[in-house]
């Protein structure tokens, strides 16, 4: 099978990484999410992941800490799932490096970009941890950036519904939901795809992002081979 993409930056959120049970970490899940990747790897496609820290805390939601700090523990956590995440791909015979934006180099590598880039055209995935680094941001932010450096094809969020709808469709039953949006668009109404910065950023370096459910892992392959799934958002609305 081809690949329609050769590099990605694949977003997992951390309450993707939760499963059920939505906080800390569901093994099963950690090992479904990688067998899914081993096959896109062994196919030849390059992985970059930036992975999210919600299902162990978000700075934001926390009113008892300063916000700086709030965000320094929100960023600690998005490195407990980096490394469960490498330990799930290492189980899978899937050669990976875990790279943190913060250094603490008994536990993984520094981010350095020459280094990510020669660990990927090695067929390694590669873990991004800890962000952006800086407060304020969210891994969102995160993947826009990591994306925008590694040269990626397209980011890959992988999220809890299968793509962007006009509305919640948690709670409105007569949501619709997009095959392909615009940034200007998602921005405008605020759709919940991504925060504004992260939108933004991706819209102003023209770095398309393809918004799918991980209900199924297997759909990560099926992005990557260019599948007809979710909604892709992208600087002028495709025709296909
Ligand atoms: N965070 C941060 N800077 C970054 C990325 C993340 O401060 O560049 C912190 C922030 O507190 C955030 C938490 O890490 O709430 C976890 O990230 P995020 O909320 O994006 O995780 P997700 O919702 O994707 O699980």
């Amino acid at each position: 099978m081809p690949l329609k993409y050769k590099r990605v930056l694949l977003k997992l959120s951390g309450e993707a990484l939760a499963g059920d049970k939505g906080f800390g970490i569901d093994y099963d899940v950690i090992r479904t999410i990688s067998q899914s990747i081993q096959k896109c790897v062994a196919l030849g496609a390059q992985i970059g992941i930036v992975v999210g820290g919600g299902n162990f805390f978000r700075g934001r939601s926390s009113d008892q800490i300063d916000r700086t700090r709030a965000d320094h523990m929100g960023m600690l956590a998005t490195v407990m799932n980096a490394l469960a995440l490498a330990d799930g791909l290492e189980a899978q015979q899937v050669p990976v490096r875990v790279q943190t934006a913060i250094t603490m180099q008994q536990i993984a590598e520094p981010y350095i970009r020459g280094r990510a880039i020669r660990h990927l055209e090695k067929g390694r995935v590669v873990i991004f941890g800890c962000g952006t680094g800086n407060p304020y941001f969210s891994t969102d932010t995160a993947s826009s950036l990591r994306a925008a450096e590694i040269d990626a094809d397209i980011i890959l969020k992988a999220t809890m519904v299968d793509g962007v709808y006009d509305r919640d469709p948690h709670k409105y039953e007569a949501a619709v939901r997009y095959d392909n949006v615009s940034f200007q668009e998602v921005l405008e109404k605020g759709l919940g795809v991504m925060d504004s910065t992260a939108a933004a950023m991706c819209r102003d370096n023209n770095i398309p992002v393809l918004v799918f459910s991980l209900s199924n892992p297997d759909n990560i392959l099926a992005a990557i081979s260019g599948e007809q799934i979710g909604t892709i958002v992208k600087e002028e609305k495709a025709d296909e």
